[in-house]
């Protein structure tokens, strides 16, 4: 965060001395002018973020590509969060109480996900949240519990996820499970080997790590602290500050 504070002054003083004032002195007031400018310059940005999210969330809202996931969706889940966002969070696909709500990991994973977000500073409204898939993936009626999207599904939808990231281009991105990472990189590897290293998205970074419910079925220390450092890469790579709290920390 130092980092575009900095430039930014640098910014607004070189502005300054390029201006017509002979002595190159700058009052506080006339500094905050500058910056303030600067803040609005960046508002219609992410106004045409939002509207541009808008156009494709409404084509996304009445998509049949999939018409058996069209007929079994009580609504599509488009994601959730900031235009603008520098973070992007890839899940695999709205489960029960995703498809009841419209907006994704609200249910026992998504608690979970909002956990590792507040814990690096961050909030939901600060980041983005999407899917591979924007339709719950249906079940035999009268089937519980969810299952994973199939590999044609994920290739009918993945258009939608690509136009998500393309419009808000995030610094960092985060896939979360295997299916995140085949639907985003097209294999399906294994996640001990995959996670935990910096990968690539069209020269975006890209941090593979478990999905969250991987962490509420398995609750090994060891396996949450991995996810843990998996975001303590990611803030760095953000040049956000890390306290020694949350080094310290164990999901
Ligand atoms: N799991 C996901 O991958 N996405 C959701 O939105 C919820 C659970």
């Amino acid at each position: 965060m130092l980092q575009p504070a900095l430039s930014l002054v640098l910014e607004a003083l070189k502005e300054i001395r390029e201006s017509q004032e002979k002595t190159f002195r700058v009052s506080r007031a006339t500094l905050n002018r500058l910056l303030e400018s600067r803040r609005h310059q960046n508002v219609p940005d992410i106004a045409a973020k939002a509207a541009s999210l808008g156009q494709v969330r409404d084509r996304v809202c009445v998509c049949t590509k999939c018409p058996h996931l069209a007929r079994s969706r009580t609504q599509t889940v488009f994601g959730v969060g900031n235009p603008d966002a520098e973070l992007m969070f890839i899940g695999e696909a709205p489960g029960a109480d995703e498809d009841a709500r419209g907006e994704p990991f609200v249910g026992r994973a998504g608690q979970l996900l909002t956990r590792i977000i507040e814990t690096m500073g961050l909030s939901r409204d600060e980041v983005y949240i999407a899917n591979i898939l924007k339709c719950r993936p249906d079940m035999p009626k009268g089937t519980p519990g969810n299952r994973p999207p199939t590999p044609q599904e994920m290739q009918t939808c993945i258009g939608y996820l690509v136009e998500q990231i393309e419009i808000i281009r995030p610094r960092v991105m985060v896939a979360l499970g295997a299916t995140a990472v085949e639907g985003l990189l097209g294999g399906r590897g294994v996640m001990r080997e995959l996670r935990g290293k910096w990968h690539s998205y069209h020269d975006t970074p890209l941090m593979i790590t478990y999905h969250p419910s991987y962490l509420l079925r398995n609750q090994s220390p060891s396996e949450k602290r991995k996810v843990w450092e998996d975001m303590m890469a990611v803030l760095e790579e953000l040049d956000r500050p890390i306290s020694d709290r949350q080094r310290n920390y164990f999901l």
